[in-house]
């Protein structure tokens, strides 16, 4: 995948390759609420605006892995996604650029709207196995995206049994966890519809501080973990800590019914980010996959 501005490369020379010779950004102010990486807002004598996140070059990948997230999730009809400028390394900093969205607020069809696109992402963005071109990452923790055949597999190895190995590498998760684990995976072919005509592409961490609202008052995405699998994973995710009105669920299903059942493995999904947390902040998210868990014994 290639974007405008890539590779080692002055801040300066891509600024001036992006917007034109002379160039040159005239402010730039930090952006808060960030967890990971310093953010910034920079203005350009064009006029223009962007995006910059900055990191140390030694963690290599992980902006390509966003930028090409982002760039994958762009789709007609679908939500906004900020353009990618592109990814280059400046001396011991590496930089990701993209389009700055201007903050607005939601207007009264905001959820309805972000549904039926987010319908049409789901259905427009298919693959014909469950995976993903590259592994990336779900906030800090590692997510692996190797190709699997049927989503019940993909979800069963690549998010549950990979979240248990990591637990298990943590010193977090005992015997009992990865045989509970192993039993519902087991099982997963059962209770796992496959999806029709091709695996949705997922943002696959869509809980609500993933997503903005423009000065147009649309729903924008960011911080992406894509992969192809099943839609379902989306949805259920955006129920396990709120954010999303019942507009967008009303809106959703209109645009798109879900299979029947649904209600029925939502927890099954969400519990690949409870696991998540519970490698990342610990706390009493071990104990809620536990019990998500012990009902499939
Ligand atoms: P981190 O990778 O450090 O977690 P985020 O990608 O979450 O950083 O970005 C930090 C904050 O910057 C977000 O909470 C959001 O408010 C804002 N932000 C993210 N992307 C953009 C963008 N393209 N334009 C303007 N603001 C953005």
């Amino acid at each position: 995948m290639t974007f405008p501005v890539q590779g080692p490369m002055r801040l300066d020379d891509a600024i001036e390759s992006l917007f034109g010779r002379g160039a040159r950004i005239t402010a730039s102010r930090p952006i808060g609420g960030g967890c990971i990486n310093d953010a910034r807002r920079l203005e350009v004598s064009t006029g223009d605006a962007l995006f910059v996140k900055s990191n140390r070059a030694s963690l290599t990948g992980l902006f390509e892995e966003e930028a090409r997230g982002l760039a994958e999730l762009a789709c007609e009809g679908g939500p906004r996604v900020p353009a990618v400028h592109g990814v280059i390394t400046d001396g011991d900093r590496q930089l990701i650029l993209l389009e700055f969205i201007e903050r607005g607020s939601k207007g009264r069809g905001f959820f309805a709207d972000f549904a039926s696109r987010l319908a049409t992402l789901h259905r427009s963005r298919r693959a014909e196995r469950a995976g993903f071109a590259g592994d990336n990452h779900i906030g800090a923790s590692p997510q692996a995206n190797g190709w699997r055949e049927t989503w019940a597999s993909f979800f069963g190895e690549q998010r549950i049994l990979f979240q248990v190995s990591l637990a298990e590498r943590k010193g977090i998760a005992d015997a009992v966890l990865r045989r509970s684990a192993e039993r519902l995976v087991a099982r997963l072919p059962d209770l796992l519809p496959e999806p029709d005509g091709g695996f949705h592409l997922m943002h696959g961490d869509l809980w609500g501080g993933n997503y903005m609202v423009d000065s147009a008052g649309g729903a924008v995405l960011i911080d992406p973990a894509v992969a192809y699998g099943h839609r379902e994973a989306d949805i259920a995710m955006t129920e396990l800590f709120g954010g999303f009105s019942r507009d967008f669920y009303a809106a959703y299903r209109e645009s798109w019914p879900l299979d029947g059942g649904y209600d029925d493995r939502r927890d099954i999904y969400n519990l690949y980010h409870l696991l998540n947390h519970a490698n990342l902040f610990g706390g009493s998210y071990l104990s809620s996959c536990r019990a998500i868990l012990r009902r499939y014994q």
